[in-house]
């Protein structure tokens, strides 16, 4: 089955008890047991809830993985996983990693002993050079937020594989529909399914894949044990969301590419960064490891007072944060995704003040041209 038949005829498409076209919604903290000595396969709900073991198993099967496990936010999927790990681990990571990562990683897990190097993961030998003894494991984005830089996951699996370390990958920008790190070798796929797999700005949550059972026992424990799990209600409407992603994502991708060329034309626009142009560095290694380029792109214009007036004056995009939503959502990542990272480290990574991130919604793409063109070119 292709996976956009996948995403509506799954084990769970039918409610196996009134035979319902939508899974139920098990509002319950605990469960009935009828025997001392034999649980049920449900007790309380932070361990295991219906509602969630669809939506865990569904997410699951689109990446291709044994076991997923459902969070409260992504940066809850993130901090849970990086429970793995203990005082003295090192990892390597990618350095326009997403800011709430830099954040917890830099202060939190510094704090419990694991440290990060944070390199330039578009070239494997920069990974390669910051491994030490210490080192188990390495964690990239691809594309990365907010520069959609690619790194090549073939090579740093290579590379994670001959030094006996996890890779780790945040999706959230790609989702499984246009990339599966985990047939790529990775060990552990992370979402914010706050974005294109809900993708109706109406839900925080977040996600863990694994293939390996090992893996995928210790990520339970800790999901049961540090218990930042997702409720049913949001459970369900994530459900219902990840039915239309393949559409969703498919058009939003197109208008994005639309969108990117055409920005691409502009005099007062002095750089796009969008996997989907040939000029784009990653261009070739993106396009051999994923399905396309995906509907989230950047660009810098030509002043911070410009700058500021498309993200104020756009009326066919919302000005907030986040992305991956059906309507396009502008946002500025030096004082929203990535305004939790220094300055200077901001500076050193590319992220300006005449940066902004367009995350491409299900708009008519001429309406989105001519709202950019009407701000941009006045
Ligand atoms: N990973 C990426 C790539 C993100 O963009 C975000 C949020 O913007 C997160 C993780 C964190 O997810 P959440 O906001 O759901 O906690």
């Amino acid at each position: 089955m292709k996976f956009g038949t996948q995403i509506i005829h799954n084990k769970h498409s039918i409610d196996p008890y009134a035979k319902g076209l939508s899974v139920p919604i098990y509002q319950v903290s605990t469960f009935a047991q009828e025997s001392v000595d034999h649980f049920g396969k449900y007790d309380y709900a932070r361990s295991g809830n219906p509602t969630r073991d669809a939506l865990e198993e569904t997410v699951a099967l689109l990446e291709n993985g044994s076991h997923g496990f459902a969070f409260a936010s992504g940066m809850a999927a993130i901090s849970s996983v990086l429970l793995l790990f203990s005082p003295g681990d090192h990892l390597v990571v990618c350095e326009d990693v997403y800011g709430g990562a830099f954040r917890v990683l830099t202060t939190l897990f510094t704090r419990l002993g694991i440290q990060s190097t944070f390199v330039d993961a578009t070239d494997p030998a920069r990974i390669a050079e910051a491994i030490t003894p210490a080192t188990k494991a390495i964690y990239l984005e691809t594309p990365s937020n907010p520069l959609l830089k690619i790194t090549d996951l073939r090579a740093a699996v290579d590379l994670a594989k001959e030094r006996g370390l996890l890779t780790l990958v945040d999706n959230t920008f790609m989702t499984p529909y246009l990339q599966r790190p985990l047939d790529l070798g990775c060990d552990i796929v992370l979402h914010s399914g706050t974005k294109f797999l809900n993708g109706h700005s109406d839900v925080i949550c977040g996600f863990a894949v694994v293939k390996d059972e090992g893996l995928g026992k210790q990520i339970k424990f800790i999901q049961n044990a540090f218990g930042a799990i997702l409720g049913p209600q949001d459970c369900w409407l994530v459900l219902r969301g990840l039915k239309t992603l393949r559409v969703r994502m498919d058009e939003s991708q197109k208008s994005a590419f639309s969108v990117a060329n055409w920005l691409t034309q502009q005099r007062r626009v002095t750089e796009v960064f969008y996997p989907g142009l040939e000029q784009h560095p990653g261009y070739g290694v993106h396009k051999s490891q994923s399905a396309g380029p995906g509907a989230v792109l950047s660009f810098k214009l030509e002043t911070v007072e410009l700058t500021h007036r498309l993200l104020e004056k756009m009326e066919c995009a919302a000005f907030a944060v986040s992305l991956g939503g059906v309507e396009s959502i502008i946002s500025y990542p030096p004082k929203m995704s990535h305004a939790a990272m220094p300055a200077e480290e901001r500076a050193s990574r590319g992220i300006t003040d005449n940066l902004v991130r367009l995350s491409v919604g299900l708009e008519e793409t001429e309406d989105l041209i001519a709202d950019l063109d009407r701000v941009i070119n006045f």
